[in-house]
């Protein structure tokens, strides 16, 4: 099985009785090992229950979640923890370093949390993989915006996680800065000219590490055409995608969206 994620009649629901919510209903997706998607919609339509779902931080009311293989539904709390460690790497908007820590520090972290020893080339390759390596030993204060994101995404990346999981990683990005960024993401998940959605080309022989399953929310037409893949949420269910996206082909899908409410 080749999938990084897998959702099986995915359903979230929120509350009970006349109160209740349905934020997901019955979602359908498998997202290839190193492909990049982006998932938009109208606020309200899913996107951060999706995400929080997909990434085991919360449980479904029903259906099922794969990650890497692994049917996480059933896992105790403990087990899950252990796999979201393992498995699967988190950026936000807000970077969340930790300010008296250097780069290497902060990129070592989970390794100090899972309770092992930090390998201090893993998290030079890591830093390495977001062109950081001559800053391991700066803090964040010494770092721009657009370095602090690129640190957290070493941090992300350290374990070498199946997914790494992204909320509007460039939200406080200025613009040139997020599009460096989003180009960083791509080469990660395997570049541009890779096909997800077609048979993997073998990996070059000199790659220090394989490709990233990379899976973003964002609301920004501009930011989703940086992935491979867009789907389109609403109302809690999948109503469309576009491969290969076009930030205008991106936008015109979301007027749609916000004309059909
Ligand atoms: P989006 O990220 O697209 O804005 P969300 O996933 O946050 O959408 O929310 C989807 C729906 O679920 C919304 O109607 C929202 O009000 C509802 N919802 C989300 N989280 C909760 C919660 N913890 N309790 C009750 N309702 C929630």
């Amino acid at each position: 099985m080749d999938d990084a994620v897998r959702l099986e009649s995915l359903t979230k629901t929120y509350g009970s009785g006349d109160s209740v919510t349905v934020a997901l209903r019955e979602i359908e997706l498998s997202l290839p090992r190193g492909s990049f998607t982006a998932i938009m919609g109208p606020s309200g339509s899913g996107k951060s229950t999706l995400l929080q779902c997909a990434a085991g931080l919360d449980r479904p009311t029903s259906g099922r979640v794969f990650i890497d293989g692994t049917d996480i539904v059933g896992l105790s709390e403990t087990q899950l923890t252990e796999l979201r460690r393992e498995s699967t790497g988190f950026i936000f908007q807000s970077f969340n370093l930790l300010p008296s820590l250097t780069a290497e520090q902060n990129v070592a972290l989970p390794m100090r949390l899972a309770g092992r020893k930090p390998d201090r080339r893993t998290v030079q390759q890591a830093l390495a993989q977001v062109g950081l390596e001559n800053k391991a030993g700066s803090r964040p204060s010494q770092l721009s915006g657009g370095q602090q994101q690129r640190v957290a995404i070493a941090r992300a990346l350290v374990t070498r996680p199946a997914v790494l999981f992204a909320d509007e990683p460039t939200g406080a990005l200025d613009l040139s800065t997020g599009r460096e960024l989003l180009e960083t993401l791509r080469q990660l998940a395997g570049g541009p000219g890779t096909d997800p959605y077609e048979t993997p080309a073998a990996a070059p022989a000199e790659a220090a590490a394989p490709p990233t399953t990379i899976v973003m929310v964002t609301h920004d037409p501009n930011v989703a055409s940086y992935a491979d893949r867009v789907l389109f949420l609403a109302d809690g269910s999948l109503v469309g995608e576009l491969v290969s996206p076009t930030p205008e082909a991106v936008a015109a899908r979301m007027t749609d969206l916000a004309v059909s409410r």
